[in-house]
């Protein structure tokens, strides 16, 4: 009997999506590329609950005819590229006819689309690569796409989407990562009716003030100076920010021909233009615009890869760095000309707006609960004593964990006979002798996980579990050489894998408690943590896997539990040596006292 056979079309796509469409943010971002790619002015981006229940863009583009409506939802359809020639002068966004497909396969999408030159518009709609209807409707020229209940029928995916808040933090970031290269295109934004950035058309610099210019971000072109750079290789223009302008958190941005990238070599050839002219840990943000032949580069690595290779990446290195020097030389030498602000708003900035808030807190690292009266007498604890550590940084230093007050509030033997409340889907509620303690059951449950991972971590006995097909894992060189130093540890987690390329990896096993997710954005995220929070011991990065591993596998907020689920959790998070916080600093319990209780009647 013949075995193989060709898949469904539907299925086929299905697993293709996997590759495109990984998160609401990807998909807006193909449905936002092929827009400019159809020649919008004006296109609005309408979103609710982070893109879960529906992603729509509206465009004034050429939009399609009736036949081209219904093809451009098939795979390898485009209308951007004729042969594989044409891959390489690239002048579009999109070229690979793969992104419909993908999203039609995994979603309910509805389409309105109609051309300058036909009277009357196409309304499609698609539910899980399925034609539901095709007719003719009126509808202005340009193209309308509502993508509704994205992974409705890839639960595993579904699942693994994070908060609201960080998937509509990706989705903005992929927007910023556009419109930043489009700013003679009028943009919106709506989350859940909310309108939440207005970009009129402009220059490159009142977009990027559109977009940053406000006070959580504090990115005014004012504390800027130009480069500017022809070559005959490529060409360099854009923003870099003056020395003194700097900050800890910097706003760094790589374009090359109308596309974001990641670039860790030229971010390194911006870095050595400035050294010795940030303090300490400053970092110094930019928006840089490269111009390049497209034949000197290739876009075509992976779909959602924003890492690009360059024929001339050393030439491109010096020129950079000599780019980014000379516009700082010559604002050092010359540090009264105002640079032209382009109509933007100039709003002058303190000379280190890091320093407005810094909280006047000394800490005694000294402090020894254990000597002082306060752990014996906890009615003489100061009060309010953690209101002291807010607003500091959280990385540098421990939290003491068992200050005075901070005494354990929970007994074993209390939690296994008491009645427990879940309230809100996020918090525990329970009795005891001093009043009403909340649990807050995410960070209870990382706290829990995170302890787990460091003591299998020590004892390189992880549990593991097989996966039924091996995942593949990509990475640009730099995170595969961070990988390999990680690797020891994530095999002694529970993670089978070996290297399959020079770029990647093949994972066949997963720590036990992931359970049924993929692992491939577990891992990312390690590496991206420990790349963030800079770990360079051996324990630090134990302590990053763990933490990682656990915010993986924890249970989501607003998961609702059983009386006997809650219960277990509770007596795990009180056989902690500490348990009223997370390891950064975070409530993990909290008590509402009797006193607090009794004064409200
Ligand atoms: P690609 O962009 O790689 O060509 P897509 O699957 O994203 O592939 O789109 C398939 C085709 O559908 C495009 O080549 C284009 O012809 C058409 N198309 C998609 N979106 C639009 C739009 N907003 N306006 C006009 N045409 C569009
Ligand atoms: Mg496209």
């Amino acid at each position: 009997m013949d075995i193989i056979h060709l898949l469904p079309d539907s299925v086929a796509n299905q697993i293709a999506a996997g590759e495109v469409i990984q998160r609401p943010a990807s998909c807006l971002k193909e449905l936002v590329e092929n827009s400019l790619d159809a020649g919008a002015t004006r296109v609005q981006v309408l979103v609710r609950d982070a893109g879960r229940t529906l992603l729509q863009v509206i465009d004034d583009g050429f939009g399609m005819s009736e036949m081209d409506a219904r093809l451009a939802f098939e795979r390898h359809a485009t209308s951007k590229i004729r042969e594989a020639q044409d891959l390489f002068s690239l002048r579009t966004m999109g070229f690979r006819g793969e992104a419909l497909a993908s999203i039609c396969a995994v979603a309910q999408v509805e389409m309105t689309t109609r051309r300058a030159e036909d009277e009357t518009g196409t309304l499609i709609e698609i539910h899980g690569s399925d034609v539901i209807r095709q007719e003719p409707c009126s509808c202005p020229v340009g193209t309308n796409i509502k993508v509704s209940n994205l992974f409705f029928n890839v639960p595993v995916r579904r699942k693994f989407l994070k908060t609201d808040q960080t998937e509509l933090r990706n989705l903005l970031t992929e927007f910023y990562h556009i419109v930043l290269v489009y700013p003679k295109v009028s943009f919106t934004f709506v989350h859940n009716d909310e309108i939440l950035l207005e970009l009129p058309a402009g220059t490159e610099k009142q977009r990027i003030e559109a977009v940053f210019g406000n006070p959580k971000r504090n990115v005014y072109t004012s504390a800027f100076v130009d480069i500017n750079t022809e070559t005959e290789i490529v060409s360099i223009h854009g923003f870099v920010v003056k020395p003194e302008n700097a900050t800890r958190k910097a706003e760094q941005y790589f374009f090359v021909n109308g596309r974001f990238m990641r670039h860790p070599y030229f971010l390194k050839a911006v870095q050595t233009a400035y050294s010795g002219m940030l303090t300490n840990d400053y970092q110094p943000s930019f928006f840089i615009y490269f111009d390049i032949a497209p034949e000197a580069i290739d876009v075509n690595i992976h779909p959602t890869k924003t890492e690009i290779k360059f024929a001339d990446e050393q030439t491109i290195f010096q020129i950079l760095m000599a780019s980014v020097r000379e516009a700082l030389g010559k604002f050092s030498l010359a540090p009264t000309i105002d640079f032209d602000t382009n109509g933007s708003i100039d709003i002058p900035l303190p000379q280190d707006h890091q320093s407005v808030q810094r909280p006047q807190v000394a800490i005694d690292p000294n402090y020894n609960p254990f000597h002082s009266r306060g752990a014996i007498y906890p009615d003489k604890a100061p009060k309010n004593w953690e209101s002291l550590y807010e607003g500091l940084p959280k990385t540098g230093y421990t939290l003491p964990t068992d200050l005075p007050g901070e005494q354990r509030i929970l007994r074993t033997e209390d939690v296994e006979s008491c009645p427990l409340w879940q309230y809100d889907g996020r918090y525990i509620l329970l009795p005891s002798a001093n009043g009403i303690v909340l649990i807050h059951q995410r960070r209870a449950h990382i706290a829990i996980l995170r302890a787990q991972f460091i003591e299998q971590l020590g004892l390189d006995q992880g549990a593991m579990q097989q996966l039924l097909f091996p995942e593949v894992l990509e990475l640009p060189q730099d995170e595969m050489v961070l990988l390999s130093q990680l690797l020891p540890d994530l095999r002694a987690i529970g993670f089978d894998m070996e290297q399959l390329t020079p770029n990647s990896y093949s994972i066949q096993g997963i720590p036990a408690q992931l359970a049924n997710q993929s692992p491939i954005p577990t891992l990312q995220h390690i590496l991206a943590q420990v790349r963030e929070r800079g770990a360079n011991t051996q324990l630090e990065w134990r302590e990053q896997i763990a933490q990682s591993l656990a915010e993986s596998a924890a249970i989501p907020s607003g998961k609702s539990l059983s009386e006997e689920e809650m219960r277990d959790l509770v007596l795990r998070l009180v056989q902690l040596p500490s348990y009223r916080r997370t390891a950064d600093g975070k409530v993990i319990v909290s008590l509402l006292s009797d006193e607090e209780i009794n004064k409200r009647f």
